[in-house]
């Protein structure tokens, strides 16, 4: 019993780790659970909770704090920068030099008492869609 509960789970992991892989989406937990829950009809939205915080600690994803909405998740992959949409609340992949960032943390590390290993930059304003409706206001 106990082996086929830990099966289902880690089955349940590789889909929500599969899910995150195939979309640029930056999805809440609740989106994840919504595509997954006819799959797993015993899934609830606190076993994709507890997942994804396991995936993060096992650093295969990475979660970008929503601030004052809900978290968003995506596959570790290539690092670059988000812009996040202040209209719609989307979070665009930017592909940006990130010598500037590994500048800045070197500085850091050389005039600071503190030790960086890694940074993030976040840009926040308008998407390209949001930006376009703009225009023609
Ligand atoms: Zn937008
Ligand atoms: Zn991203």
């Amino acid at each position: 019993m106990a082996a086929s509960n830990k099966l289902r789970t880690s089955r349940q992991r590789q889909r929500i780790l599969e899910l995150l892989h195939s979309t640029a989406e930056h999805p809440t937990a609740a989106w994840i659970y919504d595509r997954l829950k006819d799959e797993f009809p015993r899934l609830s939205l606190g076993n994709v909770y507890r997942n994804l915080h396991i995936l993060v600690e096992q650093g295969l994803i990475e979660r970008i704090e929503g601030g004052s909405t809900f978290d968003r998740y995506e596959a570790v992959g290539n690092p670059h920068c988000h812009l996040v949409c202040e209209r719609c609340g989307a979070i665009v992949d930017l592909q940006l030099p990130l010598e500037a960032i590994d500048h800045l943390t070197r500085k850091l590390n050389e005039t600071e008492p503190h030790h960086a290993t890694r940074a993030r930059l976040e840009f926040f304003g308008l998407c390209a869609n949001c930006a376009r409706g703009k225009a023609g206001y």
